[in-house]
């Protein structure tokens, strides 16, 4: 475990391994935390607050900056990691990890030129309000991107002077360790950020339900969402949940049947589609279907899978047995449904592939949007091809799940292209892109899909309460109980 500053064991010893999706070799022992762990880490989260809570935003900035930098120094090393626990393609991470500095740079920068208000107020008084911080906060993560989504939440949570304690998945939780190292170096004060491994049901629940947490951010799937909610609700702790998606990337005929293909490569294959936001259901008008379909196939058949470190691997293997029995089983339930497998469909056969979690790139045609592979959550690289025929539909069709995370609209008709924007009812839509992200730039979801934003302003002010400063500037003597006849008013 990160505690207090430097690596600690487990209080009661115990250790789990963290293994390598592509071999199933273990690389590492990690400390297993429980609740009394927990307990451990909370009360030095809370020693460490009474200092970086009260530390300026000018001094916040300046240590968050260096910590951009030190992790732009080490970066090869968070990529080598990730790779080897994810089994994540290394032209991915690669591309990936780059990118977290500037949560970093951008947050610091939001502390330090974060102004408060002044709103109005009868009578003869200043008002003015600050944003505080919470306090101790808790961190929970999943494995797909385990230091992304961390970056997410931790960037925010120190710029406006939190202090954290941190819940990787028991699956991947390396690269959460090693930033203890990066935060140490850059001059986080010991205690600031703390990170406790271990199973959702233990250290993930202790956490949950700790008096001394005053929220709970937590990325996973929608049903571990609900649980958490509750949970945290118990002891009014605040909630935020980047939770499941099933995407569509909605493609009109108006661009090249071959630019479809690319659009939804991109989507749905990324991180073997173990992403929040994986382009799950291509819509696609029926004019280009057959078209599309074909091409589809023959370049989801021509995808390298191979050694995830290996810089022209395309595709790595799943997280998983667990994950890979999940895809499978869904697999079995389209076939059943009645969909058309047109790609893929089961495990890539051969050396190197007889130990690790592989999985081939799937299609499924003549999908029906109230067949269960086309309304649950698969995460893994299945792609359900659903046929439309008018904006109308198309725009019926992305909205018809419970979820509401992302989706992609591509068109090269700029009125249709927002028009249709508007009317999908989720909390992130591209325009002729997929996947894009950026530290100011929020990311959450509607319906089932979240609760809250990640990134940009409004996620600084969500690790924030305000506080309320009422200045009475009046010269005349005060006394509500004199017994002057007069009316009294409160403003
Ligand atoms: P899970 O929901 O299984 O787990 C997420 C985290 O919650 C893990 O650290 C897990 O621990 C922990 N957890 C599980 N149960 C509890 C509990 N009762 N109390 C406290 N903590 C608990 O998700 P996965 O790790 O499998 O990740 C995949 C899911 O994450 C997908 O559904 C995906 O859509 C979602 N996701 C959402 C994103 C978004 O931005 N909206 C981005 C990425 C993923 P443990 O692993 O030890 O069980």
């Amino acid at each position: 475990m990160w505690v207090d500053g430097k690596e600690v064991l487990a209080s009661s010893g115990k250790t789990f391994s963290v293994q390598n999706p592509k071999n199933e070799e273990v690389i590492a022992q990690v400390a297993e935390g429980d609740a009394a762990d927990v307990d451990h880490a909370v009360a030095v989260a809370q020693r460490a607050f009474q200092q970086w809570g009260q530390a300026s935003a000018e001094s916040r900035g300046h240590i968050m900056a260096r910590v951009a930098e030190i992790l732009r120094r080490r970066l090869d090393e968070f990529i080598d990691i990730e790779v080897e626990q994810t089994g994540r393609a290394r032209r991915e991470m690669a591309a990936q990890l780059a990118r977290l500095p500037e949560w970093y740079d951008y947050f610091g920068a939001l502390a330090r030129t974060h102004e408060d208000t002044v709103p109005p107020f009868g009578g003869q008084f200043l008002n003015y309000t600050r944003r505080v911080p919470l306090g101790v906060v808790g961190h929970i993560t999943p494995w797909n991107h385990p230091l992304l989504i961390l970056t997410k939440k931790v960037a925010p949570s120190l710029a406006a002077g939190n202090t954290m304690v941190v819940k990787p998945s028991e699956l991947a939780p390396l690269t959460p360790l090693l930033l203890g190292e990066v935060m140490r170096e850059a001059g986080v004060p010991d205690g600031v950020y703390n990170v406790v491994p271990g199973f959702g049901a233990g250290a993930g629940a202790a956490l949950t339900t700790h008096p001394g947490i005053r929220k709970i951010d937590l990325t996973g799937g929608t049903e571990t969402g609900k649980t958490v909610a509750s949970l945290a609700g118990r002891n009014l702790t605040r909630f935020a949940g980047e939770l499941g998606g099933k995407a569509s990337v909605v493609t009109f005929p108006d661009i090249s049947p071959r630019a479809v293909v690319s659009a939804v490569m991109f989507a749905s294959f990324v991180a073997t589609g173990q992403t929040c936001v994986q382009g799950a259901r291509l819509l696609v008008h029926r004019s280009i279907h057959d078209e599309v379909v074909n091409e589809l196939v023959t370049r989801t058949q021509a995808l390298r899978l191979g050694d995830p470190q290996d810089l022209k691997t395309q595709v790595g293997p799943l997280i998983s047995e667990r994950q890979r029995a999940v895809v499978e089983k869904y697999v079995r339930i389209g076939i059943e449904e009645g969909a058309t497998l047109a790609a893929g469909g089961r495990r890539p056969e051969g050396a190197p592939y007889e130990r690790g979690y592989w999985y081939l790139p799937t299609i499924f045609t003549d999908v029906r949007n109230d067949m269960r592979i086309a309304q649950e959550e698969i995460f893994g690289p299945v792609v359900c091809v659903l046929p439309f025929d008018d904006e109308d539909e198309a725009v019926a069709l992305a909205n018809g799940t419970e979820f509401g995370l992302a989706a992609s609209v591509w068109t090269s008709d700029v009125r249709r292209a927002h028009r249709v924007a508007h009317q999908i009812e989720a909390g992130i839509v591209w325009i002729n892109d997929h996947h894009r992200i950026d530290p100011a730039s929020p990311w959450g979801g509607f319906k089932m899909s979240g609760i809250g934003r990640e990134n940009g302003i409004a996620a600084y002010h969500d690790y924030t309460q305000i506080q309320n400063v009422i200045v009475n500037l009046s010269k005349e003597p005060f006394d509500w109980f004199s017994d002057d006849g007069e009316a009294k008013r409160y403003s």
